[in-house]
């Protein structure tokens, strides 16, 4: 069978139909491996090109693709983006009703389609066992396949049941794809599924074109919208907050002040939701603000930054949401603000839930990790990496850290202030109340307990309160300070503040950043903006950008799945006027030139 897909042939076909000129990082191993009929498990970053690994063989492949994927609300838009490139595909699911199925299924006896889209709790039933007995299947591919891992967080009872399909089409290649950079929830995949020594493709982590920005909390609408100011005007974003509450009133916020801003949270209505996805799907400039239940399948291609204004719970989730933005491969970036209240807060809702000890604890280490990697003084992609079990040696140059190194001081003192406040407060105060004893303050809260003869009253005025957040949470990452009860948030000295106190030690810790100052820096080390277009050839794009738009709107479909914009700057750049010119342009398959290639063609001609 080997010698039948060469390597020539591949591209040839990749070009052809999608028109790539080449494979990207595991893209081609993985493709060839499912070729030779060998089970295969793909790991790779959002964005990183999962897709491809099962629909260019679907196409080289004599019999049918079926893809396993639990989006369901997705699956027309995977047959709608395919059939832009020319390729048959098709859907069954629940959505569906009767007559649709069994239009479904004749086509497929017809061999008129060929890949299949279907959730795992499709294929439990009979009368899809029974069809796909009848059909010739070159090949299994399992999308989201951590689903089935009990480890992972997105758990799926239907995914256990796709061994018994491994069991049935044993000779059919299984290929399992996912995100997850988890190695328990990798390694529960493969035996899960009962794949058969299957080829593991585990690719690099790294999202080089994402810039992490982690800045504390001041007044985090401020600082967002110089953010997007700066480095954002017209580009499309998500905003995740924690509550549905504050997604609310920052949609809300945002709106006022120009943005075009929508709410997303699974308190809304079914429709509502429906609505603001597909606004999110099809609209040029379009910020969402939203909970984490915006997530799973938003594949939107040319989403240039996603922001935080509450701390994630884990770093695979800040990872998985972050990774959201440029997976065209462009430049993008992953914006943060976090301060002591969301660790408390996350803390406390986390105690308060009925969950079993053992998962509050792994719970509990992953929030100190994620607090750890905003508090950090190292390259943030190292940190990110590492976590995932990838050892970079050189640091990024396109992270806040890299790009503006914090300061550093010798905080002995301080430390030894606010540790002393602790104790001498009986270690039964929140952060904000030893504050205010250590910056001495009036308020009867504090005078009323403590009269002016505590020895650590008032001795912190040096400092803001800034300052000493920044400090207390220096140290509970350093674990020099701990929450001793959730309910009170009431800090507590360990074992290793004695040293600090006794002034054994030298305490090294940050200065607070001023955000704007790192932002601004960042911007002038590279700039933001991602089309970088000679000025006489941007009126060519914006041509081509509206022709494009209204050619989406004909045909119902978002724009980029059009064309992306690189291949409308490679249009610019390249200035076809013909059809063989014209299929050299990045992301021109037979497919798209015989739909739409006249029409760019025409309006290039025109403004030549
Ligand atoms: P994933 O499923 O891994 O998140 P996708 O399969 O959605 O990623 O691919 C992300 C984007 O990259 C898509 O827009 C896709 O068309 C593009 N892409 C994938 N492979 C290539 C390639 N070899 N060359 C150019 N673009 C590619
Ligand atoms: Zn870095």
């Amino acid at each position: 069978m080997q010698s039948s897909y060469s390597e020539e042939k591949i591209l040839r076909c990749l070009k052809e139909n999608f028109g790539f000129e080449s494979l990207r990082g595991l893209q081609y191993k993985a493709i060839h491996s499912v070729l030779e009929g060998r089970d295969c498990l793909v790991v790779m970053p959002t964005g990183g090109g999962k897709s491809l690994c099962y629909q260019l063989p679907a196409l080289m492949l004599p019999g049918i693709t079926v893809v396993v994927s639990p989006l369901i609300s997705l699956m027309q838009d995977q047959v709608d983006n395919l059939e832009q490139f020319g390729i048959a595909s098709v859907f069954l699911n629940s959505s569906q009703s009767y007559e649709e199925k069994e239009e479904v299924k004749e086509k497929l006896i017809n061999k008129e389609a060929k890949i299949l889209y279907v959730a795992p709790e499709g294929l439990q039933s009979f009368s899809v066992r029974n069809l796909l007995r009848d059909l010739d299947i070159s090949l299994f591919a399992i999308d989201e396949a951590h689903c089935v891992s009990q480890w992972g967080h997105e758990f799926r009872s239907d995914y256990r049941k796709l061994n018994e399909i491994k069991d049935e089409f044993h000779s059919v290649p299984f290929l399992a794809l996912t995100a997850t950079a988890d190695i328990k929830t990798r390694e529960d995949i493969a035996t899960e599924l009962g794949m058969d020594d299957p080829e593991i493709l585990v690719s690099s982590f790294d999202r080089p074109n994402i810039r992490y920005n982690v800045s504390e909390r001041i007044d985090e609408i401020k600082q967002l919208d110089e953010f997007l100011k700066e480095n954002h005007s017209g580009d499309t974003g998500i905003v995740y907050c924690l509550s549905r509450n504050k997604v609310e009133k920052t949609a809300d916020t945002l709106s006022k002040m120009g943005y075009n801003a929508i709410p997303y949270h699974a308190g809304m209505t079914t429709k509502q939701r429906e609505r603001n996805l597909k606004r999110f799907k099809v609209e040029p400039e379009i910020v969402v603000v939203a909970t984490i239940a915006f997530g799973m399948g938003i594949d939107r291609p040319d989403v240039r930054f996603v922001a935080h204004l509450d701390l994630p719970k884990s770093i695979e989730g800040y990872y998985q949401e972050t990774g959201r933005a440029g997976r065209d491969g462009e430049e993008s970036n992953a914006f943060m603000v976090y301060g002591l209240s969301d660790v408390v807060k996350l803390s406390r809702m986390l105690e308060q839930t009925e969950a079993s000890e053992l998962y509050k604890k792994v719970a509990r280490a992953k929030l100190d990790s994620m607090l750890a990697f905003c508090e950090t003084s190292e390259c943030r992609r190292k940190i990110l990496l590492s976590y995932f079990g990838q050892t970079e040696a050189r640091d990024c140059g396109n992270c806040d850290i890299c790009l503006d190194p914090p300061e550093m001081y010798n905080a002995t003192v301080p430390a030894q202030k606010i540790l002393s406040a602790i104790y001498r407060t009986g270690q039964k105060y929140g952060a904000s109340y030893v504050i205010d004893v250590l910056r001495g303050s009036k308020s009867s809260k504090i005078l009323e307990r403590f009269d002016n003869e505590l020895s650590v009253y008032g001795i912190g005025q040096d400092l803001s309160k800034q300052e000493w957040n920044s400090i207390l949470r220096q140290l509970l990452t350093k674990g020099l300070v701990r929450i001793s009860d959730w309910e009170y948030r009431s800090l507590a000295l360990t074992e290793d503040s004695r040293p600090v106190l006794r002034g054994e030690v030298d305490l090294k810790l940050r200065k607070i950043k001023e955000a704007k100052r790192a932002l601004q820096k960042a911007k002038q080390a590279k700039s933001g903006k991602v089309i970088d277009l000679p000025e006489d050839k941007e009126e060519l794009f914006e041509a081509l950008r509206g022709l494009r738009m209204v050619l989406a709107k004909e045909n119902k479909v978002p724009p980029y799945i059009i064309f992306g914009d690189k291949t409308l700057i490679d249009m610019c750049q390249i200035l076809p006027t013909n059809e063989e010119q014209m299929k050299m342009v990045h992301g021109v398959g037979s497919s798209k030139f015989e739909k739409y290639g006249e029409m760019f063609l025409n309006e290039i001609e025109s403004f030549l």
